[in-house]
């Protein structure tokens, strides 16, 4: 790709399909192109074995099916926002590699959640695709360079920066965000310095979702565990010498508000070597307050209660006597200092204002009571969130909620300008979240296209003057099939050590085996 010239107009030099730019290749970037150019209509094949009918959604699987199965009646669903067959997308992201927080959030011992990368990359690979990796939007070529050379912009770039805590001593040495310390463990770059002090026993995190409960799972499953996956050799390394025996995990507000789901709950419960340490007071009035809550939540806390609370079987016992490595929630407790070390710069502990509940649910507010209480620790981790940041002065950006200010993904004020994923919500929800809110933008931009909102009559140039930019500007783009060279490189490193894949950790790394 790069020269869709085509014949069809006197005017139009270029091909004639309208041309959609997105920022940013995590999960918003990839479900919004997939929802772009999947206009192929939809077969519904009814299918029939005996007296049962079968619904065949698929063309890949249908051949086979055929084998053992009759056709009974088929049909074509094409929604009338997604009948465009032409429409071209160009992903451009700042990386040499795709995939944002699937490859540099999602915790290495849930490889199950990165299957989402097949898909991502039958999108990538479709021909009407293309991806542009090692393009800085903002930096190399500005959002409006972009929304001239194309008729849709859709920004995707996800929200890289951190919420701070906003109290005394937070930059002290041995506080860390959530961010890079996942980003250190799962190899981003630019939090490869990052060699976290983990030569105290006592770690504490500040924040209670599932983010949290992955960087505690971290810091104490037994590295035999950590050795199978794609941790990045100095994590592992200095994981494998690490003295932190005891990990807490602050909250605001009780065990009915907990940001967590139960499947990183149950892996705590069950992570071996480790036994849990809670308050038994925090739990006091939680199994009355249950029965108003929706279930999903009744679940969790019901096993956080078991958790608290029973008295656990011999095995179970058994178990937790061997433990070397505790966790355990704090609950009702907010930083309001992280205390230093007299004489250096080193944290030695978080005072925490003691909170008490105002109302009840999970919309529970957390009050002051004016008691404080000090937990010595070596290390912080502020785990209170992600937030988005502003890339180019020319798009509207909503400094207070951190996000780009939007309708169904239309930035306001902004025609030909579009948003999806975290840029578009805030840091919130997971990638089954961000499909639905991509796939919803996506729906707009045809939308757009269908009623003429947006003028997609004249031909774009699209990438051709982009890349020219880029050239002049000594930026050399990695394309979707110099990322697969990176792909195998890493395949195969890891391999050799038993690993899913030992990541590059440099861009400068990246670069030399996308162009060898
Ligand atoms: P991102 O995934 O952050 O993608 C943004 C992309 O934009 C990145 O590739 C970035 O490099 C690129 N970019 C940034 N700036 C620029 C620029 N200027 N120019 C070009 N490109 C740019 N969800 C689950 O379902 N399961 C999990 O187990 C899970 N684990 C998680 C663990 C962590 C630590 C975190 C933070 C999130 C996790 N999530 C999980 C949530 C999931 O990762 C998000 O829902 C999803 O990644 C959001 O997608 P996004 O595309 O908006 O952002």
């Amino acid at each position: 790709r790069g020269s869709r010239v085509s014949g069809c107009g006197s005017a139009s030099f270029y091909s004639c399909g309208p041309r959609v730019c997105i920022v940013g290749s995590g999960p918003a970037g990839f479900y919004t192109a997939q929802h772009l150019i999947k206009v192929c209509p939809v077969l519904l094949v009814f299918l029939s074995k005996g007296s049962r009918s079968y619904l065949q959604t698929s063309f890949q699987s249908f051949a086979t099916t055929m084998k053992s199965f009759y056709i009974c009646g088929f049909f074509f669903i094409c929604p009338p926002s997604q009948a465009r067959q032409d429409v071209e997308v160009d992903i451009y992201e700042r990386l040499p590699v795709p995939f944002g927080l699937v490859r540099f959030g999602v915790a290495p011992d849930h490889p199950e959640v990165k299957n989402v990368i097949n898909t991502f990359t039958q999108t990538a690979n479709h021909s009407r695709c293309s991806f542009y990796g090692n393009v800085n939007v903002g930096k190399d070529v500005s959002v409006e360079e972009l929304q001239r050379a194309y008729h849709a912009v859709v920004l995707s770039y996800g929200a890289e920066g951190n919420r701070r805590l906003g109290v005394p001593g937070e930059d002290l040495a041995g506080v860390y965000s959530a961010r890079d310390f996942v980003g250190w463990y799962n190899g981003l770059p630019s939090c490869r310095e990052l060699s976290p002090d983990l030569s105290c026993e006592t770690a504490v995190i500040l924040g209670q979702g599932n983010v949290a409960l992955d960087v505690a799972r971290v810091l104490l499953s037994p590295i035999n565990m950590l050795k199978k996956t794609d941790v990045t050799q100095p994590a592992l390394e200095a994981l494998a010498e690490s003295q932190v025996r005891r990990v807490l995990i602050v909250g605001r507000r009780g065990p009915i508000q907990v940001a967590c789901t139960i499947k990183e709950l149950r892996e705590m419960v069950n992570l071996p070597g480790t036994r849990p340490e809670m308050v038994a007071a925090d739990f006091e009035g939680v199994t009355e307050a249950l029965k108003d809550v929706p279930r999903p939540r009744k679940r969790l806390t019901e096993l956080m209660l078991k958790t608290a609370l029973e008295i656990p079987g011999e095995k179970e016992q058994q178990r937790r006597s061997m433990a070397s490595r505790t966790w355990g929630f704090r609950f009702f407790r907010n930083p309001v200092e992280v205390l230093a070390d007299p004489g250096s710069n080193r944290t030695a502990g978080v005072r925490l204002a003691v909170n008490r509940l105002e109302g009840s649910g999970e919309g529970g507010r957390a009050v002051l009571t004016g008691e404080v209480e000090d937990v010595s620790c070596g290390l912080v981790i502020n785990s209170i969130g992600y937030k988005s940041l502003p890339i180019d002065p020319s798009v509207p950006f909503d400094s207070r909620r951190a996000v780009v200010p939007n309708n169904m993904g239309r930035v306001q004020q902004a025609t030909g300008l579009y948003c999806s994923g975290w840029l578009k919500t805030g840091p919130t929800g997971v990638i089954a979240t961000t499909m639905n809110n991509s796939f919803d933008t996506a729906r707009s931009v045809v939308e757009d296209m269908d009623s003429g909102t947006l003028d997609v009559s004249a031909a774009k140039s699209g990438s051709q003057t982009i890349s020219a930019l880029l050239e002049e500007r000594g930026v050399k783009p990695v394309t979707f099939s110099d990322w697969e060279k990176i792909n195998h490189a890493e395949m195969r490193k890891g391999e050799a050590v038993g690993k899913p894949r030992e990541k590059l950790l440099t861009v400068e790394e990246m670069l030399q085996v996308a162009r060898a």
